[in-house]
C-alpha cells in the first residue's frame, strides 16, 4: 500500500497528462506561455479571487506575499507552532521574526485565543511591531479564519493564508486560498493538488499586491524584464508543470476532492471509538492532505507505527518537532513560551495512508490493522 498513490493517479490520468507534456515540448514554449495563463485563469476562478500568480514553489509563494507587504527587520509575523518549517522560515528570510502561536488539538490549526495573547505580549515587550499572521490550513482543513480575522482586525494585522495543504478546502461556500488578504498554495507532488516537480501559486483580490508579486517573481521587473525597479527573485512555474496541472486540476475538481472526503468519513466511522479522529467543524470542508489520528502516548504512537510497518502499511509523523523547538529560530520567536498543545501533538499524532484512489478495502485494511495492533498494545 502507498501512503499517497501518485502512480495510481497517473495510470488514470495518463492519456491527458502525456498529451499536455508533448504539447509543451512540441510548442517549445517552456517558460510562461498559454499553459501557464490557462492554469492561472482556471485556478483563480475556482478559488474565487481576481488574481492567481503561479511561482516556483509554495515557500516562494509565502515569501512573495510577505515581500508585497514590505515585511522586514523589526516586524513580528505570527505563525502556528504546529506546521511545516516554511510557514515561519519565510519571515526570517526577510529579516523579520516569526512568533509562534499554539494550536487547537482537535483541528491542529492556529488557536485564535492564543494568537491574541501572543500579539498582546509582543506589544507589551515592545521590541517587535506586529504586522501579519500566517494562518495555515493544516492537513487540508482551513484554519478558523472568521476568528483569526477578528483578532487580526483588532491589531491591524494582514492575514496570509498558507494553503499549501489546504487547496480544495472550504468554509461555507468560500474556498481555501481566498480567506486571507493573500493566500498561497504549493504544487509539491504530495500536496492535494500536486505537479511532477516543484510549483506554487499566490492568490489575491488586491490589484496592487498582485502587480507587486508579478514584478517580484521576475527580478523586480518594471515595464519589462530588462527594466528592474525593485529587488526581486526568479520564481516561476514552468510550462510543463502547468500542462500537467491542467488535467490534474480537472480530476481534482470533478471527483478527487469528493473521493478523499469519502475515504476520510470511512476512516472516521471505523476508528472513532478507539482513537481521537480529526475533527472538521460545522460548515468546514477539508481536502485531506493528511488523515491524522491522535494516540494516547508517544510510546503507543511509536509502537503502532512500527506494527503497521510490519504489515506493510505506511504511516507518517507530521510533525515530530514543533516550530519553537527548531534551532534555526531565535528566542524572540517564542512568544509567550507556552505550547502545551503542540508539544503533545508532536508526541501523539500519526498520519495514515490518504489519497483519492484509496479503496474501501484499503481503508478497512488500515483501520482493522490499527484496531488489532492497539488492542495488543493497550
Ligand atoms: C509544503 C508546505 C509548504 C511549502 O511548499 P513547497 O512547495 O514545498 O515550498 C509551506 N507550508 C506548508 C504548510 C506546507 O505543507
Amino acid at each position: 500500500m502507498q501512503f499517497r498513490d501518485l502512480k495510481k493517479q497517473y495510470e488514470v490520468l495518463k492519456e491527458d497528462i502525456d498529451r499536455e507534456i508533448v504539447e509543451v515540448i512540441e510548442s517549445s514554449r517552456f517558460i510562461g506561455g498559454p499553459k501557464v495563463s490557462e492554469l492561472e485563469k482556471r485556478l483563480a476562478e475556482y478559488v474565487g479571487v481576481k488574481h492567481c500568480i503561479t511561482c516556483g514553489n509554495g515557500t516562494d509563494a509565502l515569501l512573495l506575499a510577505l515581500m508585497a507587504w514590505g515585511i522586514g527587520p523589526g516586524d513580528a509575523v505570527f505563525v502556528p507552532d504546529f506546521t511545516f518549517f516554511s510557514s515561519g522560515e519565510v519571515a526570517s528570510t526577510l529579516g523579520a521574526t516569526p512568533v509562534f502561536v499554539d494550536v487547537i488539538p482537535e483541528t491542529f490549526n492556529m488557536d485564535s485565543d492564543s494568537l491574541e495573547k501572543v500579539v498582546k505580549k509582543t506589544l507589551e515587550d515592545g521590541k517587535l511591531t506586529p504586522k501579519a499572521v500566517v494562518a495555515v490550513d493544516l492537513f487540508g482543513l482551513p484554519a478558523d479564519f472568521p476568528a483569526i480575522r477578528a483578532v487580526a482586525d483588532r491589531y491591524g494585522l494582514k492575514v496570509l493564508e498558507d494553503g499549501a495543504q489546504g487547496f480544495g478546502g472550504q468554509i461555507g461556500d468560500g474556498r481555501a486560498c481566498s480567506f486571507g488578504d493573500i493566500g498561497t498554495t504549493s504544487f509539491f507532488p504530495a500536496k492535494p493538488l500536486g505537479c511532477y516537480g516543484d510549483g506554487g501559486a499566490v492568490f489575491t483580490d488586491d490589484d496592487d499586491s498582485a502587480a507587486l508579486i508579478r514584478s517580484f517573481c521576475v527580478h523586480g521587473k518594471g515595464e519589462m524584464k530588462y527594466d528592474n525597479v525593485r529587488i526581486g527573485m526568479n520564481s516561476r512555474l514552468d510550462s510543463i508543470q502547468a500542462g500537467i496541472l491542467i488535467p490534474k486540476f480537472e480530476a481534482f475538481r470533478k471527483h478527487e476532492a469528493a473521493d478523499v472526503n469519502k475515504a476520510a468519513s470511512q476512516y472516521t466511522e471505523l476508528l472513532k471509538d478507539i482513537v481521537e479522529t480529526p475533527v472538521v467543524p460545522d460548515g468546514f470542508v477539508s481536502s485531506w492532505a493528511q488523515y491524522t489520528i491522535r494516540l494516547n502516548s508517544e510510546e503507543e504512537r511509536d509502537a503502532l507505527k512500527i506494527a503497521l510497518q510490519s504489515r506493510e502499511i505506511p504511516s507518517m509523523v507530521y510533525y515530530p518537532k514543533a516550530m519553537h523547538c527548531q534551532e534555526a529560530f531565535d528566542k524572540e520567536s517564542l512568544g509567550d513560551g507556552e505550547f502545551p498543545v503542540t508539544d503533545k501533538l508532536c508526541k501523539t499524532v500519526l498520519s495514515l495512508p490518504m489519497h483519492p484512489y484509496l479503496t474501501r478495502d484499503d481503508v478497512e485494511r488500515v483501520a482493522s490493522a490499527v484496531r488489532e495492533e492497539l488492542s495488543k498494545l493497550r
